[in-house]
């Protein structure tokens, strides 16, 4: 059943001109059809945007021009936005990109004709229910496939987005693509150059987080889109497993853990890059064992320049860059080190963590997987214990601040006070019951009294902390 309001807007544009006609197009109507809830709606119609306007401003309803150069008007009809187009018919493209003109005021068979794929290209007549299906999108339905609206190559070539959205489309809905619009990805796939990276990141991160990922973004590494989008995950393919406690190879590893981790946008991207840096980090010792040092900080260092390259928004690259730095970490980790992991990732960002974690493990398909998944909820249990007793994660967290150390120590503001407070976190996390105003001032008294001596340094990095393979 189609919303309320939805209705509502469907009949006053219907009522606003004889013969008007009104059409739920799009997305909401494949997902009608296919029995799944729509998230969104778009209706095409005859109106003009003026007319389309009009109706709006009658009815008091907010509408915003959110693409009024192309005929598309958004509607909000009691908190529900409705994309309102004018039938349009063919313009030109420009080198693949968003077309160069639409006209407005095409039939409905016109404005079908330019729609991506045949599950894509069907409209149902309001208030009828009639269904138009020019192209055989309710049999492609049927067959679960992505097929493009006439010829693949052509409309991959007047939208380079379209190749995109075929394996997305195909990811979420976990249909096949069929085998000319298959082939035709392949062969367009040079078209992506094109696209701007403002409409590439959307479509990318859907695809992540659809249920379909592992087999979309095998499809965008088959068909080359991969090496033009994110070259620095190919060599992912080529890296053998390193034996001992790996039975996949890299590529199939990743797939692996990205088809393990919850559908969240930063630990599936995570996932995605967690193993990124291996393939330029892997060494072979005289035992003939792989290694790859240092693999999660050149991987922290690709996801970065990924991220820039592909304007992910600043927070969340920096969230996935993290994830793929810590992903590392080991069980043999002490209260101190909790609580730092805690305070660098928050609560979230820790769930993350040890979701990829835990992925990762299961995902080696290698022989330890039981034993590891045995220290890991041993972690866990240990973890969640030690953080319910924290009270202080950041220098913030102290009962002491700046101001304090400037004042007994009698020192200028500076990088030392930063240093000073550090210090007393690090004593703080190893013993959460010292975070006491009375004891942390007595320190900064020792602190001034043995001034003239450098502040004690952290301990050494644990030498164990590289033991762990994943
Ligand atoms: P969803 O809303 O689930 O992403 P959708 O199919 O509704 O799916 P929209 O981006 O909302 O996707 O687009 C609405 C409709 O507009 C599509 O169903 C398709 O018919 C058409 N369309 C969108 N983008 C393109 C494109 N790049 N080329 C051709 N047609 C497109
Ligand atoms: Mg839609």
């Amino acid at each position: 059943m189609l919303p309320k309001p939805l209705a509502a807007l469907a009949n006053a544009l219907r009522e606003a001109k004889d013969k008007a006609e009104v059409y739920v197009v799009g997305g909401a109507l494949r997902d009608l059809l296919l029995g799944r809830e729509p998230h969104d709606y778009d209706l095409a119609t005859s109106l003009f945007p003026e007319e389309i306007m009009a109706v709006a401003l009658r009815k008091g309803w907010a509408y915003h021009p959110t693409g009024i150069a192309f005929g598309t008007i958004t509607v909000v009809v009691e908190g529900l936005p409705v994309e309102v187009t004018t039938l349009r018919r063919e313009g030109r493209y420009l080198n693949g990109r968003r077309p160069s003109e639409v006209q407005l005021g095409g039939t409905l068979e016109e404005d079908l004709a330019r729609r991506d794929f045949t599950i894509n290209a069907m409209a149902m007549a309001w208030p009828e229910g009639t269904l138009h299906d020019p192209f055989g999108g309710r049999q492609d339905l049927q067959r679960r496939l992505i097929r493009a609206v006439g010829s693949p190559g052509e409309r991959f070539s007047e939208d380079g987005l379209r190749l995109l959205r075929a394996v997305r489309l195909a990811a979420e809905l976990e249909f096949r693509l069929e085998g000319e619009t298959q082939v035709a990805l392949a062969t367009r796939a040079h078209m992506i150059r094109l696209v701007a990276a403002e409409r590439i990141y959307p479509e990318m991160e859907r695809l992540i987080l659809s249920p379909g990922a592992a087999k979309g973004l095998t499809w965008l590494l088959q068909s080359g889109l991969l090496s033009l989008l994110m070259p620095e995950a190919v060599p992912l393919l080529t890296t053998p497993p390193d034996g001992t406690y790996h039975a996949l190879n890299l590529w199939d590893h990743t797939m692996e853990v990205v088809r393990l981790t919850p559908a969240r946008p930063e630990v599936r991207w995570a996932a995605f890059f967690h193993d990124i840096g291996k393939p330029y980090t892997r060494q072979v010792d005289d035992e003939g064992n792989a290694h790859f040092p240092n693999h999660d900080a050149v991987g922290a260092e690709l996801v970065d320049r990924i991220a820039q390259r592909l304007r992910f928004p600043q927070a969340k690259a920096e969230r996935i860059r993290t994830l793929v730095a810590r992903h590392m970490f080991t069980f043999d980790m002490g209260p101190r080190g909790m609580r730092r992991l805690y305070a660098q990732l928050g609560g979230e960002g820790l769930r993350d963590l040890l979701d990829l974690k835990l992925a990762d493990m299961v995902g080696t398909g290698g022989r330890f997987v039981a034993d590891a998944y045995d220290a890991f909820t041993e972690f866990r249990k240990r973890l969640d214990d030690t953080l319910a007793q924290s009270t202080a994660f950041t220098v913030r967290d102290l009962k002491v601040d700046g101001h304090d150390v400037m004042a007994v120590l009698g020192i200028p503001p500076g990088p030392r006070v930063g240093e000073v407070l550090e210090l007393l976190l690090n004593e703080v996390l190893e013993d959460p019951s010292l975070n006491q105003r009375p004891y942390l001032l007595r320190r900064l008294e020792e602190l001034a009294s043995d001034a003239k001596e450098p502040p004690s340094e952290d301990p050494p990095p644990d030498p164990h902390s590289r033991r762990d393979p994943h």
